[in-house]
């Protein structure tokens, strides 16, 4: 069979492979990607899917406008309003569009706005599904470098300048795999470059609420409103996935009206609209108000499960490996540091690490540019304190 060129691009992920050996009987995994199944709402969402089926039966199952269910939107758009009241950025619900999960907004992005051999700049590293989405469209994925304070503008600035990317693609909060946050003064100072070098920035934000302590500063989307211009060069993607459920596949994105018209007009050859009756059980959940309760709820487990895990890593394995322990969102990005003649290499870690019962996704896949193959990322949302410390422990006697 002939299949098209631009699966040429795009391989299947050596994460994938890794996958499946988590099959094994007792391992303990920190290689998921996903929130834990325990903490979903699930009576809220009973009763919000019950209340879409009693009040507009027909709407919730007939076919639906490919811009989103209205009364989602509107839920949607105060919900961003609420949250970006500290800047008072705006959205209406004509400003945005649901899609299926992010991951659809992203890759109508890449259909909208990447040609084969276009370049665009993404962070060294960042969300793997993502690069290889971009890749399928024919992309060039250029990595930016990154600290703990997310992605480094001085840099980001010379590649904009060498590159000419078609768009730059962040994930500013909590990010997937880096666990980090960008600063409010490089924020500012990204949707400046934004204006001054005419580039789209895309802000991938699944993440942004899961906060354990303080909050993170606001999203690039409100920060638009203390940049002149810069609205017209930010796209925000948001999600429901991991607050709520990744299985109901609600997303959503804001982005200039271009482009917002644009990614509708793709969004309807490639699933019409999302399904809905998500749609309408996500409007009455948010309507019923159940969204606070869910995300204090979720905050806390999770920061319990990060202070865990920051807390073994620093005793079991030692100056074997360094972190920065994340303020929020569901990962741990670490780096082997060899010290003491300690494994380096992340992958044969893995491969060792498994013998022993505990999992984890070496880093390198995350790179688009130049692999770091003593990173490796740590997930501990769906893992208990007390496995989580054993599964630590385990990872120790790996290394
Ligand atoms: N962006 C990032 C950074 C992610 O980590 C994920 C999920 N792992 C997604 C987007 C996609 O999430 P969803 O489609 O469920 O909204």
């Amino acid at each position: 069979m002939q299949f098209a060129q631009r699966l040429d691009n795009v391989e299947t992920s050596a994460i994938r492979e890794l996958f499946k050996l988590l099959g094994k009987p007792g391992i303990i995994s920190f290689a998921g990607g996903f929130p834990d199944s325990a903490m979903f709402d699930v009576e809220g969402i009973r009763e919000a899917s019950a209340k879409a089926l009693a009040e507009d039966p027909g709407a919730a199952l007939q076919y639906g406008a490919t811009e989103g269910f209205n009364p989602l939107r509107e839920q949607l758009a105060a919900f961003m309003v609420e949250k970006m009241k500290s800047t008072g950025a705006q959205v209406t619900p004509e400003g945005l569009i649901v899609t299926t999960g992010s991951q659809q907004a992203l890759d109508l992005l890449g259909k909208t706005l990447v040609d084969p051999g276009a370049k665009v700049i993404v962070e060294a590293p960042t969300f793997l599904a993502t690069i290889q989405c971009f890749r399928l469209y024919g992309a060039q994925v250029i990595g930016a470098p990154i600290d703990a304070q997310g992605v480094q503008v001085d840099q980001l600035e010379a590649l904009i300048a060498e590159h000419k990317p078609r768009f730059v693609y962040l994930i500013p909060t909590f990010g997937n795999p880096s666990g980090a946050t960008l600063s409010l003064e490089r924020r500012k100072r990204i949707l400046e470059l934004a204006v001054k070098t005419q580039t789209v920035v895309i802000e991938d934000d699944p993440y942004g609420d899961l906060y354990f302590g303080e909050a993170p500063p606001p999203s690039l989307l409100a920060l638009t409103a203390q940049v002149p211009g810069s609205r017209d060069w930010l796209v925000h993607c948001g999600s429901l996935s991991k607050v709520l459920s990744p299985g109901l596949r609600v997303g959503w994105m804001i982005a200039p009206p271009a482009l917002l018209a644009k990614a509708t007009m793709c969004k309807q050859f490639s699933d019409a609209h999302t399904s809905t009756f998500a749609q309408a059980t996500a409007t009455q959940y948010l309507k019923a108000g159940r969204m606070p309760g869910t995300l204090a709820r979720v905050r806390t487990v999770y920061a319990e499960r990060a202070q865990a895990m920051g807390e073994s890593l620093k005793k079991e394995l030692g100056d074997a490996i360094e972190f920065t322990q994340p303020g929020g969102g569901l990962f741990f990005w670490a780096r082997l540091t060899g010290a003491g003649g300690k494994l380096k290499d992340a992958n044969e870690l893995a491969k060792r690490a498994i013998e022993k019962g505990v999992a984890f996704v070496p880093g390198a896949p995350f790179f688009a540019t130049n692999p770091d193959v003593s990173a490796l990322r740590l997930s501990f949302a769906t893992v208990g304190v007390e496995k989580i410390r054993e599964g630590v422990e385990r990872l120790g006697k790996a290394i």
